[in-house]
């Protein structure tokens, strides 16, 4: 089996802002809010709320029109106000591992363009894990990550992060009224979207406000309801956010480390320099909830002759002394213009060890989807450069 590009662009314009504000990722005051402005009366709103949560997020609505239970009137009054519309799907790609990438579209938001981000989707044994974007692009600059090289466009807002998932959950089928595509690796059994990542491009805590609130509505019992233990936020290391994402999202945590020295952490995540090493390991210490059921997850991507020497990998141990934690090492993916090797195989094993011996989880991440520019931001810069020879094409004609 090969790689697939399914190229989803119609060959329209790019979607132009929507008139009609969408329902998606409001939380049940907002969404009472908005259903009292299309005149549902006060003492209905908390069961229409219930009702059209339930038609959202468990049947996977994305129309008024299959809301059966919702009066006819009223689907008209909120068809007219609103909107359930999915982002574009501009391009679909589907690895022969069964990793599938996806480039969304969101129309402009008030000034601006519309603007393209990735979601990707990985199958394992018994679970099906979505790395979801927090951001258009990225401020940070980490020297290994495609998605550090381009600019910050804006934030995604709530309703854009739980997009993500509902467009993953269409697409594999994983909503009663939805088709799974044939051939589509998922699961055998159990949710096909069982687990969601904020690993996506951008730094989830430089966004919290739409973070919080769209994770709350993921988390939400009677709706998408994935459990907040599998639901993992992870950041670069914005220090003084972390306690309040313990307070206030909840979710499982996971820093994005890979390095042990200050001066190579500055150099591979640059935010180092501002809270360095020793104040970011406080902060986990210090996360609510830790304990041995309830681990950060520290990642560490392994780079050929620059953070993988068994000095590094006992120096890490020792930095993690006390602090509950499971290490994913993560065989670097390289990228057109990187300026990093993924080490080799047999280091990674050995580092593994190492990290292992003292008693750490550190199971090595297979690589995946290495046929469909699986770097994060890839697919966005690929896309990128065909507008632009699309334009160029053109202007010649
Ligand atoms: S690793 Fe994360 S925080 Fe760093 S540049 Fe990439 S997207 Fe931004």
């Amino acid at each position: 089996m090969t790689a697939t590009l399914i190229d989803m662009r119609p060959a329209a314009e790019p979607a132009a802002a929507p008139e009609r504000p969408s329902l998606i990722g409001l939380d049940r005051a907002g969404l009472g809010a908005a259903l009292a402005a299309a005149g549902v009366p006060e003492r209905q709103v908390r069961m229409r709320v219930a009702q059209l949560w339930h038609w959202l997020y468990v049947r996977g609505a994305a129309g008024f029109e299959a809301m059966t239970n919702v009066s006819k009137p009223l689907r008209e009054a909120l068809a007219e106000r609103y909107t359930l519309a999915r982002p574009e799907i501009v391009a679909e790609q589907v690895s022969a591992d069964g990793t599938r990438k996806w480039l969304l579209r969101f129309p402009a938001r008030g000034a601006g363009r519309p603007v393209d981000i990735e979601t990707v989707y990985i199958p394992e044994e018994g679970r099906g894990t979505l790395c979801v974007s927090s951001q258009v692009g990225c401020t940070l600059t980490c020297s290994f990550c495609h998605t550090g090289t381009q600019k910050l466009v804006r934030n995604l807002t709530a309703e854009e992060i739980v997009a993500q998932v509902l467009v993953a959950r269409d697409r594999l089928g994983d909503f009663p009224d939805a088709a799974t595509p044939a051939g589509a690796i998922v699961p055998a059994e159990g949710r096909f979207v069982s687990n969601v990542v904020m690993m996506g491009m951008g730094e989830p805590l430089y966004n919290f406000d739409n973070v919080r609130q769209g994770l709350a509505v993921v988390a939400d019992g009677e709706g998408l309801a994935l459990s907040k233990r599998r639901i993992t936020l992870s950041t670069s290391g914005v220090v003084p956010m972390i306690p309040k994402a313990g307070a206030e999202i909840g979710s499982m945590l996971a820093i994005s480390l890979h390095a042990v020295r200050d001066e190579l952490r500055d150099e591979l995540v640059p935010i180092n320099k501002k809270w360095p090493i020793a104040e970011l390991l406080d902060a986990c210490r210090a996360y609510p909830g830790l304990s041995n059921a309830r681990r950060i997850t520290f990642e560490y991507v392994m780079l050929k002759g620059v953070n993988d020497s068994l000095a590094d990998a006992r120096e890490l141990v020792r930095l993690l002394k006390g602090i509950p934690a499971k290490i994913n090492l993560i065989p670097f993916n390289p990228w057109p213009g990187s300026a990093y090797a993924c080490s080799d195989w047999e280091q990674i094993e050995t580092f593994a060890d190492v990290v292992n011996r003292a008693g750490y989880a550190s199971p090595i991440r297979t690589p995946r989807g290495r046929d469909i520019l699986a770097a994060c931001g890839q697919l966005k810069s690929a896309s990128e450069r065909m507008r632009k020879v699309e334009r160029e094409a053109l202007a010649q004609a």
